[in-house]
């Protein structure tokens, strides 16, 4: 147990630092690498990687229809229905996101629109490193449908057998994914941005990733002219507010599902009841002995901290400091901590709300900023597959109310071209006006 105000300032801040974002220069190289593997060989370097990475010597890169249709019957009616579930929970709270044209006539004569596009081509990487995530390909695959994207394509790292889990597959079809492809890391995110003879370019990747991803991710969106990335959604992080009114078994299990994703998963618990912390120490020990990933769990607890602060006021600015990914308010008033949250990827209120239902089917997106990015990124949502462009339009006598401005802006600039644009309508305008 770490007490917040025995530290110093800085001691406060490098407690909250991420570990995963330690060796970031041998990182950042061996990811170029295979990047230019990728770029230079396309599918023969696709193929390479993944026998070196992924330990499978593949054939095919691509998904046939069939493997898809032989997915569908290979799950039970339990399972399909949780998948169709969940999808459904989904695409009702990603519906609502539609985005909405504003017009404004600014001034008489002249109107000015915000509208929105689907993004053409998306890529949608679903991790499968440790675990094969099917959530994850609702959470891209659904608002990828309902924006209506012309061409939607899914990757995802094959298992040792050079497969795709069924439930990725049929929850692939559901969201009619047009391609999908057996391959992950840093070379799925690379053929998408470069393309390969298999592979056509995408517009813009979506997804989750372990470090190697999201590393190809932001290098090639800096490199390929066009490409764009969702966020940097890196290794899971949750953050948990508690107080003394709060479950100490229902909070050691949220943080278990977190650490449970990855060794460089990150849990958090801040509170003001000493009481508690230990009580949750306790559950910890307690459940991570049941867990089939608890060595998973174990190591990513070693990068845990549970913090105790003064007061709840405390506990709410050490989170708005870390900003985690996921945040869970189980305190006796919620609400109250909720006014004061400045940064969090998705909020859980209440000993009810695990962050399990987020990660599977209450609705929202579990696609979230990490590494403290929930400061300036948001969740995933609906408007993230569109893009929006500006439209105007003015008539002779909007433009000659709003000439002076321009004109006088013009001039402070010394761009003559541009006030010659607004001058040569006015004055042919007023020689017309003459004529007449
Ligand atoms: P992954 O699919 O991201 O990564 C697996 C791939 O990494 C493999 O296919 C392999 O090609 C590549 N790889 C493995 N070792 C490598 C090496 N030494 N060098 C180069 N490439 C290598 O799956 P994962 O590893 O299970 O990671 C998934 C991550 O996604 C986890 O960290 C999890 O916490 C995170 N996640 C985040 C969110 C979010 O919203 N932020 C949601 C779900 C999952």
């Amino acid at each position: 147990m770490i007490i917040w105000k025995n530290l110093t300032a800085e001691q406060q801040q490098a407690l909250l630092d991420r570990p995963a974002i330690a060796n970031n220069e041998q990182l950042s190289k061996q990811v170029a690498d295979i990047l230019s593997q990728v770029k230079e060989q396309g599918d023969q370097a696709l193929f390479s990687l993944t026998e070196k990475f992924d330990g499978i010597a593949l054939s095919s890169l691509q998904v046939t229809q069939t493997q898809v249709e032989q997915a569908k019957k290979a799950l039970s009616t339990e399972r399909l229905a949780a998948i169709n579930t969940a999808y459904e929970q989904i695409k009702s709270f990603h519906q609502a996101q539609q985005p909405q044209d504003v017009v404004v006539e600014t001034r008489p004569g002249v109107i000015c629109a915000l509208t929105s596009q689907a993004i053409e081509s998306v890529g949608l990487y679903i991790p499968a490193g440790s675990a094969p995530l099917p959530s994850t390909v609702l959470m891209l695959g659904v608002p990828a449908q309902l924006a209506n994207c012309d061409r939607k394509v899914l990757v995802c790292p094959p298992d040792q057998n050079g497969k795709l889990a069924n439930e990725v597959l049929v929850a692939a079809d559901l969201c009619n994914i047009d391609e999908i492809y057996t391959l992950g890391g840093a070379q799925a995110i690379a053929a998408l941005a470069y393309g390969s003879q298999t592979i056509k370019p995408v517009c813009k990747v979506f997804g989750p990733g372990n470090r190697f991803v999201t590393e190809a991710k932001k290098q090639l969106s800096q490199q390929v002219p066009g490409f764009a990335i969702d966020m940097p959604a890196g290794p899971s992080e949750v953050l948990v507010i508690a107080d003394s009114n709060s479950k100490p078994a229902f909070i050691a299990a949220d943080l278990l599902s977190q650490a449970e994703h990855g060794p460089d998963s990150q849990v958090v618990l801040v509170s003001e009841s000493e009481s508690l912390i230990t009580e949750v120490e306790q559950a910890l020990a307690q459940q991570l002995a049941q867990l089939s990933r608890r060595d998973i769990a174990q190591q990513a607890l070693t990068q845990s901290r549970l913090i105790l602060t003064d007061n709840l006021t405390t506990a709410v600015q050490v989170s708005n400091q870390y900003a985690p990914e996921h945040l869970i308010i189980q305190t006796k008033d919620p609400k109250a901590q909720l006014t004061q949250i400045r940064n969090a990827g998705s909020v859980f209120l209440g000993a009810y709300t695990p962050e399990s239902a987020g990660d599977y089917a209450s609705g929202t997106n579990h696609v979230l900023p990490t590494y403290g990015y929930s400061k300036v990124c948001s969740s995933l949502s609906l408007a993230d597959f569109y893009r929006r462009f500006t439209v105007q339009e003015i008539t002779k006598a909007g433009l000659a109310s709003l000439a002076p401005c321009i004109t006088e802006l013009t001039d402070a600039e010394g761009l003559d071209g541009h006030k010659r644009a607004v001058t040569i309508r006015l004055e042919q305008q007023a020689t017309q006006e003459q004529t007449a």
